[in-house]
């Protein structure tokens, strides 16, 4: 089969990896990839939110199934444009359409839908900004810390927690009245401040049946101990050892079923991955956020976990026969750990270029933020790559991880050095 993935990050390339090993492949494409995928796949310049670029590209290549890594071009509609059009309506599009990409493209939704079919989350009310003051006056019937979350997308930035009430009045106003994450916040979700340990659990679904992937948890900020600004990850562990057997089951019969089940009772066909963002208090699941597309960098430690095809799941999900399809899992710990350009998440240089990489032989290197130059691997953004390795302890993995990245070196090189140490 002819593949596209689209998107450009360590999670594109660990779809094309684990898609590469399938016998059923004939040629794989990312659009636009990195210097990770140029060497497995096709990489083609163009922007995946760009659908008649896509189209043309589909339709010349003779594309048989078009894998979405990043939300945004589902939020938007990528997979109804290819449902409404003659010549692209038979292609499989892995990702939900509009209705169901609105779990993670609004929040308000999420928490109205997670209401509706009974799934543990947190106490929540919605405002915009005709009724602002009754947001005023809900922030105080609750305790601090106070959470505010923009409703729509806004790139990892739209949640913010507060300690003063004072403060999240004046946030609260700042969000509606002065739009501070743009239309992302003409509505706000307060809620009720979830106090546990953070885990992400994956799901892949046809929209009848589903797969439980591995749980992971990442680390999102930049600072060693978890401090300073949030990123877009710089490592994760899979499996989450504080998530027992028993926390899992509850997950699934929680919310796994009850989440399913909810999309088919409200007539949404999803057909794709849904990140359940997680809070574990005293052994108890309540949902933090729902992302409609699998995460980046816990893609880089979910799938190289995975035994079965991936292209046989995808075809389940495609022909709405995942049910049928066999699916084990490597007992293996897997982690990651990100290397970064120096300065981010604020600003940061491009062009440096990488070597060492071909000393690496125990981890693997799956590239994000690189592209070639002159035959040359360059940075070409904040996330650079994501350092993976397998082994029996998380001990194990991370002294090969780091290992590994003792051999790489980019100007300016930046990483976390204490990724799953707290879990040791
Ligand atoms: P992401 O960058 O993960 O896409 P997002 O902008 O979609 O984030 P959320 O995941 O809903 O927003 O929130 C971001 C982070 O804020 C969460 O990962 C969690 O650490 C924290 N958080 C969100 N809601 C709560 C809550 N109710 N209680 C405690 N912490 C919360």
């Amino acid at each position: 089969m002819n593949i596209l993935i689209l998107g450009s990050g360590g999670r594109e390339h660990a779809f094309a990896l684990k898609l590469s090993e399938s016998k059923k492949i004939n040629q794989l494409f990312v659009a636009p990839g990195n210097a990770g995928t140029d060497s497995i796949a096709k990489n083609v310049a163009i922007d995946p939110n760009d659908f008649n670029a896509v189209k043309t590209l589909v339709l010349a290549e003779a594309i048989q199934m078009v894998i979405v890594g990043p939300e945004a071009p589902l939020v938007k509609g990528v997979h109804d444009f290819f449902l409404a059009d003659s010549d692209l309506h038979h292609i499989p599009v892995i990702g939900p359409k509009k209705d169901g990409a609105m779990l993670e493209g609004s929040k308000d939704f999420s928490k109205i839908f997670m209401e509706k079919h009974g799934i543990p989350t947190a106490k929540y009310q919605s405002f915009t900004k005709d009724n602002l003051e009754d947001g005023k006056r809900f922030l105080e019937t609750l305790s601090p810390p106070y959470v505010l979350k923009a409703d729509g997308l806004a790139g990892g930035k739209g949640v913010l927690i507060l300690n003063s009430l004072n403060e999240a009045k004046s946030e609260l106003d700042d969000m509606l009245t002065n739009q501070k994450f743009g239309t992302a916040s003409n509505t706000v979700v307060i809620e009720e401040f979830l106090d546990g340990i953070e885990l992400s659990v994956f799901v892949l679904t046809d929209g009848k049946s589903y797969k439980v992937l591995p749980s992971a948890k990442d680390y999102k900020r930049i600072g060693e101990g978890d401090t300073g600004l949030n990123t877009g990850g710089m490592g994760a562990i899979s499996p989450v050892p504080f998530a027992s057997d028993d926390f899992l089951n509850k997950v699934e019969e929680r919310v796994v079923k009850p989440t399913i089940n909810g999309l088919q009772k409200d007539g949404i066909d999803y057909r794709g991955f849904i990140f359940i963002g997680l809070m574990n208090i005293k052994g108890d699941p309540f949902v933090v956020e729902y992302n409609v597309r699998m995460g980046d960098p816990e893609t880089e430690v979910v799938l190289p976990r995975l035994e079965s095809d991936l292209l046989e799941l995808f075809e389940g999900v495609a022909n709405q026969n995942l049910h049928e399809k066999s699916f084990s899992l490597k007992s293996q710990t897997a982690t990651t750990v990100m290397l970064v350009a120096g300065g981010y998440p604020e600003a940061y240089e491009k062009g440096k270029e990488i070597t060492g990489l071909e000393n690496v032989t125990e981890s693997i290197v799956f590239h994000a933020g690189t592209t070639t130059k002159n035959g040359k691997t360059i940075t070409n953004g904040g996330r650079v790559m994501a350092v993976t390795s397998l082994g029996d302890t998380i001990e194990e993995t991370l002294k090969i991880s780091y290992d590994s990245i003792n051999k790489i070196h980019f100007e300016d090189m930046n990483y976390r050095k204490d990724i799953g140490f707290d879990l040791v």
